[in-house]
Parts: C-alpha cells; structure tokens; sequence
C-alpha cells in the first residue's frame, strides 16, 4: 500500500495586474531543491523554467496561465510563496554606513532579520497602454510575460530598452486598423520602433521605465553607533540562496 500523500496547505493570493483572487498551495521540498539548484546555476533559461513549472504546480485554479501573466505578477507570487514555504524571516547581513562625528564610516558588520513579505508593487497609475504617436495611429501597450522580461534582463543596457519596448507592443494601429504583434517578427518590430521619431521613442520608453516594481523593505539599528538603517530593495532571487 502507497503512502498517504499529506494535504498541502492553500492560500488566498489576489493576482496584481488584475485583481482576481486564486488558490496557490506552497513549494514542496523536492521544489525548494529544484529552485535552489536554478537560482545558483545563474543560467536565465534555467531560472526561467524551473519557476514556471514550479509556480504553475502551485496555482491550483486551472484556468490561470502562467505564460499570459506579466512578469511582475509572477515576481509577486514568487516572493509570497517563498514566505509561505520557507519562512518569512530570514537573516541578512549589514554593514552600517553612517558617518560618525570625526567623518569616519560607521562600518560595523551585523546581522538583522529582514520580514521578507513585507513587500510592496509600486504602480504609476498615470501610465496609459494606448500610446499616440500621430493623430490617427498609435500603438497599444501590454506588459511581457515572465519568461521574456528575465530573459531581456540579460542583455546589455544597451540592446536592453529596445528589446523591452519591443516586447510590449501589443497592437501598432494607423487609419487601414490594428496590427498585432503576432502578425509580425521581433526584427519587423525592431525597425518600427527604431524608425520612430526620438519623441516618439521616449514615449513609449516612457511605459516601460513606469513598469510596476516590487520593492521590499528591511529596517536595522546599527548594534554600535544606532543609526537607523531603512534599506528598500528590488533583488528578491538573491535571498533564496
Ligand atoms: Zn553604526
């Protein structure tokens, strides 16, 4: 006779970018492991599908699909489910860097407990998705999934912002209709959108430097001197290892 299987505990977890609230269930170990192993290899492509596969076992709605989420909702429910599973303390290492009296550094090293749940998405919610670039076109923005924006993160500065910009068209419209991206290859959006005017470039750059960002908060009195640290961060994955 088999072993029983364990219940796995679920949560309620409202989805950033729209609202809905699903069911997610925590990572098993055998995950952990997996995830652990991704995160330290450092390779995107490996990061990018162990997360995936991981995060959609842990979606327990079927009709979510993790390739259709933005990124930020994926980062979001990362974070959520590592506190879920692993705990939502975890001890980080400071260094203060206050300046004392005789203009010295502080430097003293010590160790606090950072509360890793306590994160907040910023959004700018005066940023359109429909973006004019003439008086009868324009293009429709969407936000890039997981897999592309981790994976766009990689390149050089750069390459990056046009990769970006690229990667979030959703529709280019003008007077004959709408044009999806869908119809079109990268290289095709590549040289639209390095066709554009340098003012109409820097609006839709615009869209994506207001991207939705998670930033988490850890809060320390230096042990020594007692200067009070207030540190925001953005490198979430950093903390798994
Ligand atoms: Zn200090």
């Amino acid at each position: 006779m088999p072993l029983p299987k364990i219940d796995l505990p679920t949560y309620d977890f409202t989805i950033p970018s729209n609202g809905k609230v699903i069911k997610v269930r925590p990572f098993t170990v055998k995950e952990e492991k997996l995830l652990l192993l991704a995160i330290e290899s450092k390779i995107a492509s490996d990061i990018i599908s162990t997360v995936k596969q991981v995060i959609n076992n842990c979606i327990q709605d079927e009709e979510v699909d993790v390739e259709k989420l933005p990124f930020f909702d994926i980062d979001y429910l990362f974070i959520f489910l590592r506190a879920k599973s692993v705990g939502e303390t975890i001890t980080v290492n400071m260094i203060c860097n206050n300046v004392l009296e005789d203009g010295e550094l502080c430097n003293h090293a010590f160790e606090t407990q950072a509360d890793v749940s306590n994160v907040e998405l910023l959004k700018n919610d005066d940023v359109s998705n429909d973006i004019k670039l003439g008086p009868a076109s324009g293009v429709k923005m969407r936000y890039p999934n997981y897999g592309i924006m981790r994976k766009l993160e990689e390149l050089p500065d750069i390459d990056k912002k046009t990769h970006i910009i690229v990667s979030s068209i959703d529709f280019v419209y003008d007077k004959s209709g709408m044009h999806s991206y869908k119809d079109y290859t990268v290289d095709e959006l590549k040289e639209f959108v390095e066709g554009l005017t340098e003012v109409n470039y820097k609006k839709l750059e615009e869209y994506v430097d207001k991207f939705p960002t998670i930033v988490g908060k850890i809060e320390a009195d230096c042990p020594k001197c007692g200067f009070h640290h207030d540190v925001r961060y953005t490198e979430f994955y950093d903390f798994f290892i």
